[in-house]
C-alpha cells in the first residue's frame, strides 16, 4: 500500500484523526522516518537499515580482498630486476667507495711521480695501506698479489679529467639487464652506468 492509498484509507476509516493524517502527508512530502516516528506513526519495517551492516561487512571484505590481490600482484612484480637492484645497491655503494679510494691514491701517485702508475698494484703499499680497494665486494675470489677486480687504463698526460681510467663490471642488477658498470674517472669521480657488455668507452 503506498502513501496515497494509506492517507485515503486513514481518512476514510478515521476521519477525526487529523494529526495522524497530517503526519502521513508530511511523510509523503519527504519527511524523515525519524521525524515521522517521533510524531507517533507506528514503526514501519526498517528494511534499508537491516542491509547496512551486511553491506558494510561486504565492502570491508571486498576492500580487504582487493588489497590482498594488490599485494600479491606487487609481490609478483617484485621480479629479479627489482630484487637485484635492491640487493645490489649496498654492494655497489661499497664498490664505489673502493674505486674512489683507488682514484685518490692514483692522483696522489701522479702528484709524486708526474705520471700515473703502470698498474694499480704500484699503489700498494706506499699509496694504499691495504689491498682491500683492489677488490670489488661483489668479487668473491681470493685475489693474489697483483690482481684486481678492476680494469685499469693508465692515463697519458694529455688525457682529459673525465677520461675513464678504471671500471668495475661485476654488478648485474637484474636478469635481462646489461651490467651496471662503475666508472672511475681521472678526476677521481665515480659513477655507475648500465653498459652493454661489449662497450669499452
Ligand atoms: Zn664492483
Amino acid at each position: 500500500m503506498n502513501s496515497c492509498a494509506l492517507v485515503v484509507a486513514i481518512a476514510l476509516t478515521e476521519p477525526s484523526n487529523r494529526p495522524m493524517i497530517e503526519l502521513v502527508l508530511l511523510r509523503f512530502d519527504g519527511m524523515t522516518e525519524e521525524g515521522a516516528q517521533m510524531g507517533g506513526i507506528p514503526e514501519t519495517p526498517r528494511k534499508r537499515s537491516r542491509w547496512v551492516v551486511p553491506l558494510v561487512i561486504l565492502a570491508v571484505v571486498v576492500v580487504a580482498g582487493l588489497t590482498l590481490v594488490a599485494i600479491g600482484v606487487l609481490m609478483a612484480l617484485k621480479s629479479s630486476t627489482v630484487q637485484g637492484i635492491v640487493k645490489e645497491a649496498p654492494v655497489i655503494a661499497e664498490c664505489e667507495t673502493r674505486l674512489k679510494t683507488l682514484g685518490a691514491a692514483l692522483n696522489r701517485y701522479e702528484v709524486s711521480h708526474g705520471e700515473y702508475p703502470p698498474s694499480l698494484e704500484s699503489l700498494y703499499p706506499e699509496y694504499l695501506d691495504s689491498r682491500r680497494p683492489f677488490q670489488c665486494p661483489a668479487d668473491h675470489r681470493k685475489l693474489s698479489s697483483g690482481e684486481s677486480s678492476y680494469s685499469y687504463t693508465r692515463p697519458g698526460k694529455r688525457v682529459s679529467d673525465s677520461a675513464v681510467i678504471s671500471r668495475c663490471r661485476r654488478h648485474v642488477a637484474g636478469k635481462g639487464l646489461p651490467p651496471f658498470v662503475i666508472l672511475l674517472r681521472k678526476d677521481g669521480s665515480v659513477s655507475g652506468v648500465f653498459e652493454a657488455p661489449q662497450g669499452s668507452r
